[in-house]
């Protein structure tokens, strides 16, 4: 035992952060300490407007994947996309432990039984401890805008690390379990080595207000309606949805679902006892024609206008169920994730113009946040007193913001630490030290079934395709003499629109020609040669007649 102890004196803790720095979105940390390391999150991000044709982002795995044999298990904080949406990538390479609170595990679960994938899923409860390794667990209570959220403190060889996960300081949460700011304190008391902290609000002063907050609102709303009622919001938020049922019981009215995640969530929300739902006031969304408007509230997804979402579809009158009428109330009980508000904005105008009142977040207070303010930050940082403290979850200027916070409560600035994706935080009891560009940590791209397999190049092009669209030159060159067969033709997509540009286009192929006779007239009959003469000669006549660049793709046949 002594050995061991003597042994495991020389190494230092790794703190690895592969995603949820300088972004918002795919969060995944690993803490090393030996041969040992824990993942906290697995989550995905969604792509940006520069990743054509990209479904969703996922961290890179790379490093865990070299250390696989070290990994004893995944902590997950909470059930939100950018902590658990890669987690089915990750098992489809890395079989490890996953440890959660029921809901996110629920997720999860169903995540992983859509790929026709079995995890190793262990619930744990706020207040529970595992050991994984060297390292002891402790999930904490906390709140956010989903069921079930927990902190996380890690007692190392070397001291205790605490994760805050995403967090609000709710006093009068729906669920009426506030965060268990009591163990903030006792933990402070003992002294914590490191701390990170979500930093998304972190410009923001004051305080985030309460889930309540919300509810009054839609309780003035519905006191006052006589309309058909449709509630956008975010699927995962179980509290808003059990706020939503409760005042529709209360108002006599029934209530119907729609939107694929939002189906999902309330049935598993539902089996697990996050919602109560009264019996019989549930309805099916093909079955709401003959119910009258005042005794009807839709709850459905949308709230961020995404394209194929239900919200979207009834404002396009694209939904099978439901048409948007005049005198139709639409709350969007939610605000754009930036990024969103073109989308958000697009789907309220559709709104509108068919007729309907839309409130929105602008208008009332139909949404709260789920993480903290500054005061939020401030008093979560005085409770936990670290040593060392790293502010995650947030784009870089959040992430300056939180440092300048953490200083102000008179953390020192040479122990306050501004990662990236891929350094590394080493720690012993007494220093810390930042490591510049140790790990493998990118953003992986994953479209359609394809992990990866879509790099710069390919993006490239596809950026390429996009601004100036693409002509392909076809032509059957004759093997022994080399003169052409058949064509050149000229195919082109997204860059003319043929038939009102038949000259230039006649034009081009003659510029080909020139171009393919010039070479066989020099007897070149190397593909490569001919293939760039071609290109070279159309792309310079095409951008002196449009000042365009298409992408020119040369198929030539030898028959
Ligand atoms: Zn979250
Ligand atoms: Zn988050």
């Amino acid at each position: 035992m002594n050995n061991r102890k003597k042994n495991n004196g020389g190494h230092s803790l790794k703190v690895i952060p592969l995603g949820g720095l300088h972004e918002i979105g795919k969060n995944m940390t690993a803490l090393e300490y030996g041969g040992e390391m824990v993942i906290i999150d697995c989550g995905m991000s969604f792509p940006d407007d520069e990743m054509y044709g990209i479904d969703v982002v996922i961290p890179d795995f790379t490093y865990l994947m070299e250390n696989s044999r070290k990994i004893k298990g995944i902590v997950i904080t909470h059930g939100h996309e950018d902590h658990i949406g890669a987690v089915p990538y990750l098992v489809e390479k890395l079989n490890v432990p996953i440890y959660g609170t029921p809901f996110p595990l629920g997720l999860i679960r169903n995540k992983l039984e859509e790929r026709g994938l079995k995890g190793r899923l262990n619930k744990i409860h706020a207040g529970d401890t595992i050991k994984l390794g060297c390292f002891k667990v402790e999930a904490i209570r906390t709140t956010h805008s989903i069921a079930d959220a927990i902190c996380l403190c890690i007692d190392t060889p070397v001291g205790k690390v605490f994760h805050t996960g995403d967090f609000k300081i709710d006093y009068t949460p729906v669920d009426g379990e506030p965060i268990d700011l009591a163990k903030f304190a006792e933990i402070g008391q003992k002294g914590v080595l490191l701390m990170m902290s979500d930093s998304t609000n972190a410009t923001r002063p004051g305080y985030t207000r309460s889930e309540r907050k919300v509810g009054e609102t839609l309780e003035a709303i519905f006191a006052r309606s006589k309309k058909r009622m449709i509630v956008a919001t975010f699927s995962s938020n179980v509290h808003r949805i059990q706020k939503i049922i409760d005042l529709a019981k209360q108002n006599r009215r029934k209530v119907a679902v729609s939107g694929r995640s939002m189906i999902n969530v309330v049935g598993l929300a539902e089996e697990l006892g996050y919602l109560k739902i009264p019996k019989g006031i549930l309805v099916d969304i093909n079955q709401t024609k003959n119910i009258p408007d005042k005794q009807l509230v839709i709850i459905t997804t949308g709230s961020q206008g995404e394209p194929m979402s239900a919200l979207s579809r009834m404002a396009t009158s694209d939904h099978k169920a439901i048409k948007i009428k005049p005198g139709d109330q639409i709350i969007l009980s939610s605000t754009p994730i930036p990024g969103n508000e073109k989308l958000v904005s697009n789907v309220v105008n559709l709104l509108f113009e068919k007729g309907a009142e839309v409130i929105y977040s602008d208008i009332a207070e139909t949404h709260v946040s789920g993480h903290a303010c500054q005061e939020e930050l401030k008093l979560a940082l005085s409770l936990i007193k670290p040593k060392f403290f790293m502010p995650v979850h947030g784009e870089f200027r959040h992430l300056k913001a939180h440092a300048d916070l953490a200083e102000e409560l008179g953390i020192k600035e040479k122990n306050i630490f501004l990662l990236e994706n891929g350094d590394c935080l080493e720690l012993n009891k007494r220093q810390a030290k930042q490591l510049h560009g140790i790990v493998q940590a990118g953003a992986v791209m994953v479209d359609g079934l394809g992990v990866g397999d879509v790099g710069s190049i390919v993006m490239r092009d596809r950026h390429l395709l996009s601004e100036s669209g693409l002509i392909i030159v076809v032509a059957s060159i004759d093997q022994a003499t080399g003169e052409i067969v058949a064509g050149p033709d000229l195919i082109s997509r997204g860059f003319v629109y043929v038939r009102e540009n038949e000259d230039l286009m006649d034009q081009a192929r003659e510029v080909a020609v020139k171009a393919l006779d010039k070479c066989i007239h020099f007897n070149t009959r190397d593909w490569n040669t001919l293939k760039s003469a071609v290109r070279d000669d159309l792309r310079r006549f095409i951008y002196n007649k449009t000042g365009r660049n298409p992408v020119i793709l040369p198929i030539f046949m030898e028959v």
